[in-house]
């Protein structure tokens, strides 16, 4: 079964995470995530789907919508 990725929390990679989402990698930075790392699922400028596993470090947590953004996305859109 799926998991189910809320906007508004940080997830620890493990191996679940790896295995559904490490084909693709981070969708920020096109790397892979490591066990362990922190990731959180983003908003951001892709075409098909809203939200998006990403590094933490590549995303900003806006206050007002209680959501995740990816960095560059949520310049863009201020
Ligand atoms: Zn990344």
């Amino acid at each position: 079964m799926e998991q189910t990725f809320k906007t508004d929390a940080t997830y620890i990679v493990d191996l679940g995470i790896l295995n559904s989402h490490n084909e693709k990698g981070c969708e920020a930075c096109h790397r892979k995530f490591n066990l362990g790392d922190q990731a959180v699922m983003a908003c951001g400028s892709w075409p098909d789907d809203c939200a998006k596993l990403i590094h933490k470090s590549e995303a900003v947590f806006d206050k007002k919508t209680g959501t995740y953004f990816e960095k560059n996305y949520f310049q863009s859109i201020k």
